[in-house]
């Protein structure tokens, strides 16, 4: 089968890192075109915005759109409107009721839109869901710190209004644990804003699973030295801890082997497949734990954050 020209639009840390070499690599899309304002992608048609784009180039099906939540959604609805199929990035947005609309708008226009969780195909989390599976889950505690000046260099936008601040990165936590866990819901939340941001540097949070067991869950992004992402699952058969992000598990201590290490070729195999079936794919569940975090979450200010 030929493969699906792609175009990638938002062309920063991620596209480069991930995206553009995922494409390269995948049998099932070609790269055709970039759209971003400051940025090029050698070897292919560069756009500066996406009209433009969508004007010149109806061969190209499928759009992946990498640039922040905010400017991502008009980039979104244009795509859509034009009928090519999209994929969004994480977090799909920077309100539920915003991606609500995109997926309806798919609907309408009888497109694919996939909203991608990396983390969800980080080799040790189906794994994970499966042993849990059937098991009585007594608590969960994510532990999720990381140094922001090294992850996130110089990007302005993840401390503006929608930017997300640490929950960028802890929704990634979100999206593994609402895919190996029973639904949870936000109990508790306090956010540590720094007096010269508008988005969390660090948060705290509990949440309560439908059938009982405690969530907390903490998100620090002043955590210099070793990083952690963790999240270790009390059941009833033992302590499991998915380690790195998702790419290592334990049960009771002892190493446990994943799958392949692939995040993101394993976004565009699942994206490729949704293309043959036709269907979407949007799960709301992380963003919505982020969104109530903010409703109820007591905020408290911090230290200014100087980059
Ligand atoms: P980034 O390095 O800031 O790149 C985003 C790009 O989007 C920018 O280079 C910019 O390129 C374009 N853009 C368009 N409108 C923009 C606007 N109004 N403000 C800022 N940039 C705009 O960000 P990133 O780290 O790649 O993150 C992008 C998305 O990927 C986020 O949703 C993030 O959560 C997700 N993500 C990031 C990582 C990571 O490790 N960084 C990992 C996984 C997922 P032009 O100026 O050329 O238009």
């Amino acid at each position: 089968m030929a493969a699906t020209k792609i175009a990638v639009a938002g062309i920063g840390k991620i596209a480069r890192d991930q995206h553009l070499p995922a494409i390269a690599r995948s049998g099932a899309f070609e790269l055709a075109a970039a759209i971003s304002r400051n940025e090029r992608v050698e070897g292919v048609e560069n756009f500066t915005d996406i009209q433009a784009f969508l004007r010149n180039r109806p061969d190209v099906a499928a759009v992946s759109l990498c640039a922040p939540p905010r400017p991502r959604l008009q980039m979104a609805v244009s795509a859509l409107e034009a009928g090519r199929h999209v994929l969004l990035e994480k977090p799909p947005g920077a309100t539920v009721g915003e991606v609500e609309a995109l997926v309806a708008l798919a609907r309408k226009k009888g497109v694919v839109l996939f909203a991608t969780w990396h983390s969800r195909f980080a080799s040790c989390v189906e794994p994970a869901r499966r042993w849990l599976s059937g098991k009585t889950i007594r608590h969960v505690e994510i532990v999720w710190k990381e140094d922001v000046r090294r992850w996130h260099p110089g990007q302005a936008w993840i401390w503006e209004a929608g930017g997300f601040g640490v929950f960028d990165p802890g929704i990634n936590a979100l999206s593994i644990l609402t895919a190996i866990a029973p639904p949870v819901f936000v109990t508790d939340a306090t956010l540590e804003v720094p007096e010269n941001c508008q988005t969390p540097i660090a948060a705290q949070l509990t949440m309560r699973g439908v059938t009982g067991f405690e969530v907390t869950a903490d998100f620090d992004w002043r955590q210099e030295g070793p990083q952690t992402w963790e999240i270790r699952v009390d059941t009833d058969a033992g302590l499991l801890v998915l380690a790195d992000g998702g790419s290592r598990m334990s049960i009771d201590g002892e190493q446990r082997p994943g799958g392949l290490e692939a995040e993101y070729d394993g976004i565009y195999a699942r994206f490729a497949g949704l293309l043959a079936s036709g269907e979407s794919d949007v799960d709301l569940a992380p963003l919505k734990l982020v969104s109530d975090a903010f409703m109820i979450g007591r905020t408290v200010d911090v230290d200014a954050f100087h980059d």
